[in-house]
Order: C-alpha cells, then structure tokens, then sequence
C-alpha cells in the first residue's frame, strides 16, 4: 500500500534525519529548506524539492516542522497561509509550552490541525529502536498520524494540551543540559589537575551511568519520597550534602572555573538549610526550586 506523502519543512541535521527515515519507510517525502543547498543531500535519496513554503505545503496533507524555535515556523509559513486549511501540522522544533499553545491557536484560526512534539533522541538514532518523540495535540489527529509516524520513533502520545509535548520535552532537556554542564564543569576540575579529558571521561562517564541505579537502589524511590512530601534524612541529609556543595565552590573558586552553575547548586541546600531543614534528605531542595528566584 502507499504510503502517506509527508512535507518537511526545515533540512538540518534532524529535519534530514527524519527526511530519509521517512524515505526508506517508503513515504514520498517533499522538503523546503531557507537555505535550499542543505536539502540537496536528501534530494540526492530521492526527496522532492519544493521551490517555496507554499508549494511544500501544498504537496502534503502531513506537513512535519523542524525549524530552531517557533518564532521559525511563523517565517517559514507566512509566505503559505492559503496553502494551511486541512492540513495537519506536526511541529517537532523546541520552544515553550506558551508559544505551543499559541501556535496551535494560530494554525486553527487558519484551518489547520497541530500537534505538536518533541524528538528525544540526536539526529543520528532517528528511526532506532532507541528512539521515542512525545506528542500532544488532539486526540483524532494525534491518531491518525501517530501511527505511521512511529518509523522516526516511538511515538508517546501525553495529551490533548498542546503545550505537554514541549513541557516534556523540556523537562528532559533541563535534566540533559545540566548534566552536560556538569560534566563539563567536573571534566574542568580535573583538567586544572593536569588530567586529560579522556582520563577524566573514563571515570565520570560511569557514575553518569550509574546515576539512575543510585536513585532507584533505595527502598523508596526518589519519586515516593516526592509525593508523600516525606524527607527522611537517614542516609544523607541537606546539611552533609550542602557542606559538599560548598567545597565544591570553593575549589572551583581555587581553579579559577566558572561558579554559576556550583552558585546554583549551593543555594538549593543553603535555602532547604536556612528553612530549617538541614536533617531532611537531599530531595528537600525541591522546595527551593519551586520557590522562585530569590
Ligand atoms: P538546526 O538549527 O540545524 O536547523 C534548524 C532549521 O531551522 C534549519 O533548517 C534552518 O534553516 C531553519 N530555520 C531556523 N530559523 C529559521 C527562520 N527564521 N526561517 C526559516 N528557517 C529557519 O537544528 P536541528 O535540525 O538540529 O534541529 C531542529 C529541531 O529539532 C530543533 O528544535 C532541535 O531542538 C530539535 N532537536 C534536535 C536534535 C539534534 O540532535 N540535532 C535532537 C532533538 C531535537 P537554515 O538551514 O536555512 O538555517
């Protein structure tokens, strides 16, 4: 049988991605890129060059964005508002909930149907097994299209709000870039020691790894803890963790390393420990978090 014809509008490294996963699944796929020679790899496999937003648009009821924000796709469909009524738009570049929302008040008052997402995986593991892309917009488009769309990766439908996909989304990505920047923070330390980055990496990378088993290895997990709003601070408590922080400032300061993210990290403890929580465990900063910027 043939396959849905699918639009891709914006030809970076995820946009071509998702272009030859779509191709090799054996949909006919149209592409439109600002800068039309970054499409010329994917035209090369066998996609169709439109010479405008419009024209690619018009070629597909499916019509997949995946531009840098959302402010792109404004850009990018201005110059196709005819073109918009009946299609389904499915936006997979990143930005807020907000501005999620309001793109898909904006597509219905131009007759389309939007659902929006977010791809959990980089570029090169588009269409593994190891690939999942949240999804949330209405329930009928959602449906119809999510299935087919499954080749990218598995599809993992949150709701009718169109502002859950990009929430997840970045959920996820405020726990990878802190991570990255903290591994980067911690190669750095070592580095001022003279150690090489590989050397470093050989001993960070696994207790990355071994991060998740930590958090799950106790009897209740981090989550539990959370929902009950229970603390306990029988193994590690706000105070021991907080005097870590602080040594963690001032070796940095030692080493003459950027201290926005040790800052950030210290005043989590130092708030949970001036509201009279320093015998909570860690889980506690929580509240620091949610209580907004000092
Ligand atoms: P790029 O920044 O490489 O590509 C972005 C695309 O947006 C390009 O096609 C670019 O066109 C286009 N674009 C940006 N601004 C405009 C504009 N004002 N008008 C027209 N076109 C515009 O990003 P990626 O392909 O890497 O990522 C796309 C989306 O996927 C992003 O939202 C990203 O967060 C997300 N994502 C990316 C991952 C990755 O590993 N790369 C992983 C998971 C998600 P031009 O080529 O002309 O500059």
């Amino acid at each position: 049988s043939r396959k849905t014809a699918v639009t891709m509008l914006g030809i970076g490294p995820m946009g071509q991605a998702m272009t030859r996963t779509l191709l090799t699944a054996g949909h006919p796929v149209t592409v439109w890129n600002r800068t039309a020679s970054r499409a010329d790899g994917v035209v090369a496999d066998g996609a169709t060059r439109a010479a405008s937003p419009g024209e690619a648009v018009a070629a597909s009821d499916l019509v997949i964005l995946s531009l840098t924000d959302y402010q792109a796709m404004y850009d990018v469909l201005g110059s196709a508002l005819d073109s918009l009524s009946g299609r389904t738009l499915i936006n997979l570049s990143s930005d807020t909930p907000d501005r999620s929302r309001q793109a898909a008040t904006w597509a219905a008052s131009h007759g389309a149907h939007f659902v929006t997402g977010g791809v959990m995986v980089p570029a090169p593991m588009v269409g593994t097994a190891a690939a999942y892309v949240y999804y949330s917009g209405p329930a009928p488009e959602a449906r119809r299209h999510l299935d087919e769309l499954a080749v990218l990766g598995e599809p993992r439908y949150l709701g009718e709000d169109p502002g859950l996909a990009q929430m997840m989304y970045q959920a996820q990505l405020a726990l990878f870039l802190t991570t990255l920047s903290g591994l980067m923070h911690a190669t750095a330390m070592l580095g001022a020691a003279g150690m090489k980055a590989t050397e470093a990496l050989r001993e960070l990378l696994p207790a990355a790894d071994s991060l998740g088993d930590i958090l799950r290895s106790g009897e209740d997990t981090p989550g539990a803890a959370l929902d009950a709003e229970e603390h306990p601070g029988d193994l590690s408590t706000v105070t021991m963790m907080g005097a870590t922080a602080n040594h963690i400032v001032d070796t940095s300061t030692s080493l003459g390393l950027d201290l926005a993210l040790p800052l950030a990290v210290r005043s989590h403890y130092r708030r949970a420990y001036e509201h009279g929580h320093g015998g909570d465990n860690w889980t506690r900063i929580i509240d620091s978090i949610r209580a907004g910027t000092e």
